[in-house]
């Protein structure tokens, strides 16, 4: 098998077949990238996988994972201003944590070039909303390139480092999921080999860095210059594609959508024109005003909000062009990914003459089957044990992480969840003039030192009254198995651990308690204890995450296949394992008998101690 990092590196013109994210690496090798920063999360951390396949005395760039979005923005922009070529990377909803620092980029020089990739997630497959960040864009006055494809994703970062270097300004490279995942043969060329700049270049002459009022004029009058130059940079880089098809309509589109239109447009005689805009924001007029005034009819098509169609109605009005222009006719054009069926369908909306319906024949019905925790997984555990502690009344805080899972059934522990690092603040909001409903927060381990820890610290500063559970599965487990501050190891070496129970008692929290997640009579007597206590209350409920702990153990060679069984002659079909506990491995046969499948079951046993009549039993392999 060819190995990855062996690809990324080789100094060749060459072809591989590579998802949008492996392209990406790729071309920060080319491109001379020399610090590279992230929070993890979907759809782009599989840029991080890739660039841990480069053995790390090989790797071209620093990279590090900081310990959240806003973090990660910083030491990049540090690095930018101290000369070095640099990116930051994270998920859609990353860019509101990062926000407060983001907003300022484009008043301030970035001699070494900065850019943003942003991992937006139309469909909210693996986030809370459905965000689209172009909207930042348009607030900060920095420039977005958007490709559609893995061998746009390669060429168009390589072009932002040249435009950001050059104009020493914040370029944004706006991937959504497909993307990011996609796979293509992408042509890959040979680079310079560069050593990493060990010269500080940071000079306040090349600013000012400190946007006060008395600055804060020329800098924005200087991010809007540089705006107008980045159109006509752009515009002479042939960055935006016309595809002529001799119509009087036309199509102005971007990124994913234009890949389902060409699926689409497969079964259609009469195509129409497209313009497909690779710059995104600012919009280059010229190509977009000739095409307007070539064609009688337009249709604008973008997934999530209409900025394209605001932007290009406002051009058509400034130059009095009367083309009728269609943009989005009703709300499910706001909603969800642009699929093949979903153009199809907006399409024979705009134009049925030359669009067919959806074949109803062709549409596949996939069940709907909701996410749930791992076989054996601590949060399970935790949950059942903490459910039986509390009273219906109770109000339970949900956050971000694989126990945000534990909102579904038979748990339903979680009832609203606002954001990262949110449950100690909005569940100190809820104990405020509530009296009789303990208030319990659930937190992941990443997730304490992403954003909860002013929230705690405000919990204590206030002297607010709840229950914050914490669980520890010594991993950033949701989005492929991150380190953190508290495991032992960054992405490049061994470090100091950085223990959430000191962290804790250093800000003043003084009911802390510790217990592993399967012992669940011990956790039921502190949830219980912890509901008679005033102030705030920590509960760290450890338990390593068993699909990290399993796949290392397979790897080491040291995996024992080992489960559990039902004994038929005790079980009463009480049905706890399954209706309340809820392990998948747990599976009913058509008498009814319960029994335990053992693809699913890794035999932690953390059920036996939830069946009234003890009959699950370890079973010897
Ligand atoms: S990945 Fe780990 S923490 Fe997440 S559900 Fe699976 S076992 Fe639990
Ligand atoms: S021992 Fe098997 S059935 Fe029991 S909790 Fe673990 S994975 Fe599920």
């Amino acid at each position: 098998m060819k190995k990855m990092g062996d690809m990324l590196l080789r100094n060749e013109n060459f072809s591989e077949i590579v998802i949008g994210n492996t392209a990406i690496v790729r071309a920060m090798i080319e491109a001379g990238t020399e610090i590279v920063t992230s929070y993890p999360g979907s759809p782009t951390p599989e840029i991080a996988t890739a660039i841990s396949s480069i053995k790390s005395e090989k790797r071209p760039f620093y990279f590090e994972f900081s310990t959240n979005e806003k973090v990660a923005t910083e030491v990049s922009f540090g690095a930018s201003v101290n000369g070095h070529l640099s990116t930051v990377f994270f998920k859609s909803v990353g860019l509101n944590v990062a926000a407060d620092s983001f907003v300022q980029l484009a008043l301030l020089e970035l001699i070494g070039g900065m850019v943003i990739i942003l991992g937006d997630d139309p469909g909210a497959n693996s986030s809370q909303n459905e965000q689209d960040n172009r909207h930042y864009a348009e607030m900060t006055y920095i420039p977005v390139l958007e490709p559609s494809t893995p061998q746009e994703a390669y060429e168009m970062y390589i072009e932002a480092t040249k435009i950001s270097k050059k104009m020493k300004m914040p370029v944004i490279l706006r991937l959504t999921t497909h993307v990011c995942h996609a796979k293509q043969k992408v042509h890959f060329k040979k680079y310079e080999i560069k050593n990493i700049s060990k010269q500080s270049k940071f000079d306040k002459k090349n600013g000012p860095y400190i946007p006060i009022t008395s600055e804060v004029f020329n800098m924005k009058k200087n991010a809007l210059l540089k705006l107008n130059e980045f159109k006509k940079l752009t515009s002479e880089k042939n960055i935006n594609k016309l595809f002529n098809n001799n119509s009087k309509k036309g199509i102005i589109t971007m990124g994913v959508p234009y890949l389902s239109l060409l699926d689409v447009l497969e079964e259609v005689e009469d195509k129409p024109d497209i313009l497909k805009l690779g710059v995104v924001y600012p919009l280059e007029e010229g190509i977009i005003k000739s095409f307007l005034n070539s064609h009688d009819e337009i249709k604008i098509l973008e997934e999530l909000d209409d900025i394209l169609e605001t932007n290009i109605k406002r051009i058509a009005y400034d130059n009095k062009i009367y083309t009728k222009i269609m943009g989005k006719f009703d709300i499910n054009e706001f909603i969800g990914e642009y699929t093949p069926d979903k153009v199809q369908e907006i399409m024979n909306n705009t134009w049925p003459e030359i669009f067919q319906s959806i074949n109803i024949n062709k549409k596949i019905n996939v069940p709907k089957r909701p996410a749930q925790m791992c076989p054996g997984c601590g949060h399970r555990s935790a949950f059942y044990a903490i459910k039986k502690a509390l009273n219906s009344e109770d109000i339970t805080v949900a956050d971000i992480g694989c126990h945000t899972l534990g909102y579904l059934p038979p748990y339903e522990m979680g009832e609203v969840l606002l954001s990262m690092g949110h449950s100690i603040s909005t569940g100190s909001g809820l104990s405020l003039f509530n009296e009789k409903r303990n208030i319990v927060s659930f937190l992941g381990d990443s997730t304490f030192f992403h954003a909860a820890i002013p929230g705690i610290i405000n919990a204590v500063f206030n002297q607010h009254n709840l229950t914050l559970i914490i669980m520890e599965n010594g991993t950033t487990a949701m989005t492929g198995h991150q380190d953190h501050p508290a495991v032992g190891s960054n992405f490049n070496e061994k470090t100091k651990e950085i223990p959430l129970k000191k962290v804790l008692e250093g800000i003043g929290v003084e009911n802390i308690f510790e217990v592993d997640a399967y012992s669940q009579n011990k956790l039921f007597e502190i949830i219980k204890k912890t509901s008679k206590i005033k102030g705030l209350k920590v509960v760290i409920a450890k338990h390593p995450c068993m699909l990290k702990f399993t796949r290392e153990q397979r790897k080491k060679g040291t995996y024992k296949n080992r489960h559990v069984f039902i004994d038929q002659n005790i079980c009463n079909n009480s049905n706890y394992c399954i209706e309340d506990f809820a392990c998948p491995s747990f599976q009913k046969d058509d008498k009814g008998n319960i029994w335990v499948h053992e693809d699913l079951c890794i035999g932690d046993g953390s059920c036996i101690q939830t069946c009234p009549t003890s009959a699950i039993k370890p079973k010897n392999n």
